[in-house]
């Protein structure tokens, strides 16, 4: 019995630590948490988890904060910093390479280090924010390539079961912008993420933007340096810096509809613009219904939406509350219901 009291005695001192969550924000949106910590490897997350649970506080792991926005009023909740670090091949041949990253790298970096060594498949990932263990969440993408495309598989802490395990890809259930990650937070803490990359040709990205960079498509091969240099520069026209305007990135992902739904908004709108998926499915682009209604550049308190790209949401004073974020989606959504009849989803996720 002394020794729990000890234990919790010296955990509260540890673990009390006060976090402005702002600077955890890509949205600069957040108040203070009263306790908090950095994970630098997997042996401090027993203590973690039974601090949580002695204090009846429920963990939230932050990765660097670009695709969460917190509220100001957020009581027993534990924060969790990820610092784990490691870069280590764990298997190789002629064809492709399996290598263990630690979750709490940088994503870009990541992709900078298997470019320098020749290995593709994650280069049109580049410049994405964050760090890896934050990627297998929603499932990151862009220009037509997903995180779980080449992440073999993702090793956890399962709260429930209280241990280790490594969950292979297809356990990840991944789906666009979306995983069993997302769909259960607080019952898993990535620590580590194993990807296959392979160490064949690389592949221009089959997306209008890459392609004109590329001149219009007319040159077939580039090297793996060339890509991420299009795909950064693309990036850097459309997309804004959330350390110089605070932003999340794409503040709503593209909405999926069916045939029969595409039909109808093709009648009323012939220019809207579609991407055909699996099972007659067609992803429709949220940035396009959100420019269409009129809204890019519209302020809301002081929310904006970018002029450069209609998806993203800003906060280029650095005075938006939680409160304006919340009224700027309710509207947003309203507006496009209305509209096209189409429901928006919110990529960023909230903690409040
Ligand atoms: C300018 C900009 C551009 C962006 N472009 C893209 C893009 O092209 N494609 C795209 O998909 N996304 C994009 N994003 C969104 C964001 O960068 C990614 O979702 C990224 O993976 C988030 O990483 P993070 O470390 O900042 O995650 P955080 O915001 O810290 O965390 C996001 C969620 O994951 C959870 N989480 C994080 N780490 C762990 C862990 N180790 N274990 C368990 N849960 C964890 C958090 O609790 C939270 O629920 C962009 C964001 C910005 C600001």
């Amino acid at each position: 019995m002394f020794f729990i009291v000890y234990t919790i005695h010296a955990l509260n001192m540890k673990y009390q630590q006060e976090i402005n969550l702002k600077n955890h924000s890509g949205m600069y949106i957040g108040g203070v948490g009263k306790y908090s910590t950095f994970l630098k490897s997997e042996e401090e997350i027993l203590d973690i988890v039974f601090f949580a649970k002695e204090n009846k506080l429920k963990t939230w792991i932050i990765g660097d904060g670009t695709n969460t926005i917190f509220s100001e009023n957020i009581e027993n909740v534990f924060f969790v910093i990820n610092k784990i670090k490691e870069i280590e091949t764990i298997q190789e041949d002629e064809n492709s390479i399996l290598i263990e990253v630690g979750a709490g790298e940088n994503w870009d970096s990541f992709v900078e280090y298997s470019i320098k060594n020749n290995y593709s498949g994650i280069e049109a990932l580049s410049f994405i924010p964050g760090t890896v263990g934050a990627t297998p969440i929603q499932n990151v993408g862009a220009y037509g390539v997903e995180v779980k495309d080449v992440i073999d598989s993702v090793r956890v802490f399962d709260k429930e079961k209280e241990k280790f395990h490594w969950m292979k890809n297809k356990d990840c259930e991944f789906e666009y912008r979306n995983s069993i990650f997302k769909k259960n937070p607080d019952a898993f803490i990535v620590t580590k993420v194993r990807f296959i990359l392979s160490k064949k040709e690389p592949s221009i990205p089959n997306y209008p933007d890459i392609q004109n960079y590329f001149d219009n498509g007319s040159i077939e091969f580039a090297t793996l340096k060339e890509i991420r240099d299009a795909i950064i520069s693309t990036r850097k026209a459309k997309l804004l810096d959330y350390k110089e305007v605070p932003n999340c990135g794409s503040f709503f992902a593209n909405p999926i509809v069916n045939e029969v739904e595409l039909k109808k908004l093709k009648e009323m709108y012939p220019d809207i613009k579609e991407f055909q998926q699996q099972d007659n499915k067609f992803k429709i682009s949220a940035g396009w219904l959100i420019d269409k209604a009129g809204l890019k550049g519209k302020s809301f308190g002081d929310i904006y939406i970018s002029e450069k790209h209609a998806l993203i949401l800003c906060n280029p004073e650095r005075k938006a509350s939680f409160d304006n974020i919340e009224k700027a989606e309710k509207e947003i959504k309203e507006t496009i219901k209305e509209m096209f009849g189409v429901d928006l989803l919110r990529e960023p996720v909230i903690c409040e």
